[in-house]
Order: structure tokens, then sequence, then C-alpha cells
């Protein structure tokens, strides 16, 4: 049993068969995608408290030293993003703050927001206003929390990380994958195009690394709303020194990972984590998130590669390199997209242009999104 599972009434059953095909996978049986993808984003981290301390986590600040991002300090962010040409705006915050950060809650009062998911909000509000296409990874979410939020955004995410229960995730305030899965089952149920992924190196083995996959593919299966996967390696920082995974294991898992789900869900690597050019055998097709504005906020440490650099791993891989939006062109075609987004991509202004600039492969965006 999936620990947490039960709480949430998640029943996902690995068949033992499954896991042992997925076991068997390696880079062997997957071939090179034909075209790499990214999206070119501003990261913007609305909050730095988070109620859980996961030990290879750098993003969290304790109670008394987190930040919540002012609205004047979002906006100027979103408009040098669109600026720069990008169409994602990444807001995330650790989970839900819990009752100890006293100080958020104040400033969230004083600028007229119960929760901090009304002030998310508020923040997707500001991104779409400035041109750019809200992306929230806000953690573990309710229902309600994640429904508060829906419309304002073009897809949404949360890492699963793992099904196994993992020590990098014990503590006083330990998050569970039981609350993973019930978040990305919430996505499914409100037709939320959704990112996950897997974590790789915290503690977890093979065969939970095979039924972390199966998990996802099972949710994929019941609502078809996950447009990626991300196959992320645990990097050392300031708080973990646990090591990384070898190139060896990521090579095995990102071809498990190819396998394991169904073509028309995208697999990436993070160029700022990974050795992605010896991962492109392997089955990934999308580099995920670069920014030319901000920093990745959850890996400061590791910068990401300039547009050029991404250029350089598409042509050693002899593939185009595509440029794409938060949300995937399958979910605009199939007609998933809420009004507010909808009324963004089918603008008549430069914003609008830029987004349907990178919808290629929709023949005709507006008769997709009536
Ligand atoms: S990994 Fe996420 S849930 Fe864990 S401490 Fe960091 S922000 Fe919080």
């Amino acid at each position: 049993m999936i620990p947490g599972a039960a709480e949430y009434g998640i029943e996902v059953e690995t068949g033992e068969e499954d896991v042992k095909d997925l076991l068997s996978v390696g880079p062997e049986d997957v071939s090179a995608a034909d075209e790499l993808s990214f999206a070119r984003n501003i990261f913007i981290p609305l909050t730095t408290a988070c109620r859980y301390t996961c030990s290879y986590c750098t993003y969290y600040d304790p109670p008394g030293q987190a930040d919540l991002m002012s609205p004047r300090e979002i906006r100027e962010i979103c408009r040098r993003g669109a600026d720069a040409g990008c169409t994602e705006a990444l807001f995330t915050f650790g989970d839900d703050p819990d009752d100890r950060y006293d100080e958020i809650y104040d400033q969230l009062e004083a600028w007229g927001h119960e929760t901090i998911y009304e002030y998310l909000r508020e923040a997707c509000r500001i991104a779409l206003e400035e041109g750019i296409l809200p992306h929230s990874n806000p953690g573990d979410q309710t229902r309600e929390q994640m429904e508060r939020v829906a419309d304002v955004n073009a897809s949404m995410g949360v890492m699963l990380e793992t099904t196994a229960e993992v020590q990098a995730h014990s503590g006083p305030r330990a998050k569970t994958p039981g609350q993973r899965l019930n978040t990305i089952r919430n996505a499914g149920e409100l037709g939320i195009p959704f990112t996950t992924g897997i974590l790789v190196g915290i503690g977890e083995d093979w065969r939970d690394r095979a039924e972390s996959l199966l998990a996802i593919r099972e949710m994929h299966e019941r609502y078809d709303h996950i447009q990626e996967i991300i196959v992320q390696p645990v990097v050392e920082n300031d708080r973990w020194k646990g090591g990384s995974p070898d190139l060896e294991t990521l090579r095995r898992i990102t071809a498990m990972a190819r396998v394991a789900m169904p073509k028309t869900v995208s697999i990436q690597a993070p160029p700022n984590l990974a050795s992605v050019r010896e991962l492109l055998d392997c089955g990934i097709d999308d580099l995920g998130g670069v920014s030319p504005v901000t920093v990745d906020h959850i890996n400061p440490e590791y910068e990401w590669p300039e547009l050029r650099e991404l250029e350089d791993i598409a042509e050693i891989a002899g593939v185009p390199l595509r440029e794409r939006l938060p949300v995937y062109e399958r979910f605009v075609a199939d007609g998933w997209l809420s009004d507010p987004v909808k009324r963004a991509i089918t603008a008549d202004n430069e914003h609008g242009e830029r987004y349907r600039s990178h919808l290629d492969g929709v023949s005709n965006v507006a008769r997709c999104v009536d």
C-alpha cells in the first residue's frame, strides 16, 4: 500500500508483471525523440514558506525568515519576462504554510487575502494582464484550493517524487505519497493539464521508481491529463549531502519513464541538473523551462543554461528545437483551456501573437478554443 493513500481514498494497483516489465527496461529499449522542446519562463517564488522540511530542499525558509513577494514585485518580474519573450510564469511556494508562519498570514491579511491561494489567484491574474501564462506548482492541494486557481492557470503541477516512504521526507511534518497522488487526482477531476515527475536519489530503490512511474501512468489513464514527466536527479546543496544518482541510473530511469508513459506525454530532463547530452538517446523530448530573466529558485546554485546551450544540445541530437507554451499543444487543440487562458491566447495583441507563434501544430487556434 502506498503510504498515506488510504487516508485520501487513493487506490492504485501496480501489477507485479508491470513492475517486472518496467524494471527490465534500459536505454537500448527506447529511441531518441525527433524533436526537443522547451518553454521560456520566469520563476516566481511567491513565498518561501512551507509546512514541511524535506532534507534535500533549500527552497523553504523557517518561520520568521520566509518571504512573500508583493504584487508590485510580481508585476515587475512578469513585465520583464514578457519583454524578454517569456510565455510562462512558474509560480511556486512550498506546501500550504502552516500556522507557524504568523508573519506571512499577517501580510496576506494586510493585502486583503485570507489564504495563500487567494493571493496566488491575484498573482496569476497579474501575470495574465502582463502577457505571461501562469503555471502554478504550489505543492499539495486540496480540491477546493486547486479549484480556486484552476481557471487562471494554463497548466499546473506537483512532483510526485516517489511513492516510497523515505527518510528524506521524515520529521515532525512530512508530506506523504498519498497526498501527492491526491493532488494529481484532483487535477484530473478538474480537467487541468498537469506536470509531475519523480525525484531520483532520495532513498528510493528501483522497485519504488517503477511503482512511482506506474502510479502516475494509472492516474493518466483515468484522466488523460498528464502533459509531461520530469525525471529530476536530487543534487547536492547546503542541506543535502547524500549525493546524486550516477549517469547509468539516470539513463535507466529516463528510459523507464519513456516506456511507462504513452507518446503523448513528454519526458523532461532539466538541463541545469542533469547531463542532458547523455540522456538524448533515452527518450527525453523536453528540456523544461529555462529563464533569461530569473534564477531557478529551487536549485539556485545550478544556473539555467543559455538558450545557445539548448540549441547546441538539439544540434548534437540532430533534431529541431521548438519553443512551447506552458500548456502542451494537444490540450489547446482538444479544448482543455479555461476561459481566461483562451482569451489570453486568442487576444488580438502582441501577447496573443507571441503565444500563437508557439502553437505551430494547432492549425486554427481560434477554432480550437471556441
Ligand atoms: S521539497 Fe517542497 S514540500 Fe519539501 S520542504 Fe521543499 S518546498 Fe516544502
